[in-house]
């Protein structure tokens, strides 16, 4: 890896970060608060959040077996993707280099920042191919992004192969393991030691049934959380966000449940769908969702959305003709999918 001030943009390497009044704030002996121009009533909300949101790191630390020093807590994953760009990322100057086709997020976010992304295709089967993907690095790129398991095709990539792009490629790699919740494969996230210039991005968005709450999270070495925190908005997760990650954290043995729950039912879903005759093949997968090609995907989608059930139609995807991208739902839900595509 080049050194950090090689890579961070100029402007943020040098930059006086904001100092909010609850900067200093650790919660433990003041009981009077009038640094903030807050309001003393309405009580619990009248007061600005800890802008670090120390308690919540704490659980956080100990679900994912990262230490507090390593963790940035966003407004969803999408936040730690917008800030790994504004970082690293000179418009109209530096590029990243990403898997294709994948989370469409990447590339919307190197838009509004202008900064060019470069797409390299995927093998046959969806697999990662290391020395294409550092094929498309050149002197200016600062960023590889890799999804695994990815969206959405569902599939896990080589661990192998994500450790040579680790290993070779001079800049930062954000591995996004938003999916890894479904899969049995080994995270990239307990290998933060091991590889200095590592992003792993985590959401509470799937596994912990929470994308209400918008509550994301980058791991990665204490220098690189030093530029999130310094970059990002002072108050990015609000109170109530919190509160409500707090409660989920505090219950694993319900995330368990309902993961079980909703791999048995990929399991069954997928054997349906395969059964479909106008469906030609059921992609394997290790998320919550999974590919299905169809003759006539786009028909499909259009009966479905007028039968009130949505699915993706990922068929303008590289890669992805025809296809379908379907979350595995409910019982309920699943039930109610399957007969209206056997009625087809
Ligand atoms: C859903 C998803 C996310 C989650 O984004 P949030 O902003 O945390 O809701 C991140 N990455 C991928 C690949 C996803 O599919």
């Amino acid at each position: 890896m080049k050194p950090l001030n090689q890579l961070v943009r100029s402007n943020i390497w040098n930059l006086a970060p904001y100092s909010c009044a609850r900067n200093e704030y650790s919660g433990a002996d003041a009981t009077v608060f009038l640094d903030a121009n807050e309001n003393p009533f309405n009580s619990s909300l009248n007061r600005y959040p800890d802008p670090l949101q120390r308690q919540l790191k704490q659980q956080v630390s100990t679900v994912k077996n990262i230490p507090e020093a390593n963790i940035f807590l966003g407004n969803g994953s999408d936040e730690a993707i917008d800030l790994v760009y504004r970082i690293f990322c000179q418009p109209g100057k530096d590029n990243a280099v990403a898997i294709s086709p994948t989370y469409g997020m990447y590339k919307t976010c190197a838009d509004i920042n202008d900064v060019e992304y470069r797409p390299v295709l995927l093998d046959p089967g969806f697999c990662l191919n290391a020395d294409r993907l550092l094929a498309a690095v050149d002197a200016n790129t600062k960023l590889i992004f890799i999804c695994s398991p990815n969206n959405p095709t569902g599939n896990s990539l080589q661990q192998s192969e994500m450790e040579k792009v680790l290993r070779s490629f001079e800049g930062l790699v954000v591995i996004d393991e938003a999916y890894s919740d479904f899969s049995q494969q080994p995270l990239f996230r307990n290998r933060l030691d091991e590889f200095p210039n590592l992003i792993v991005l985590n959401t509470m968005s799937k596994a912990w049934a929470s994308a209400g709450i918008r509550l994301g999270m980058a791991f990665s070495s204490e220098a690189i959380i030093h530029l999130f925190n310094n970059v990002k908005y002072p108050y990015n997760v609000n109170v109530l966000a919190q509160q409500k990650a707090m409660d989920m954290l505090q219950r694993p043995q319900t995330i368990q449940r309902w993961l079980k729950i909703i791999l048995q039912e990929r399991e069954t879903l997928m054997d349906a769908v395969q059964m479909l005759p106008y469906c030609k093949k059921v992609y394997p997968t290790d998320a919550n969702f999974f590919l299905a090609q169809m003759d006539g995907a786009d028909s499909i989608y259009q009966y479905l959305v007028n039968k009130g059930i949505i699915v993706r139609n990922r068929s303008r995807q590289p890669m992805c003709e025809d296809c379908l991208r379907i979350t595995v739902g409910s019982p309920d839900e699943n039930t109610t999918l399957l007969s209206a595509l056997r009625k087809f």
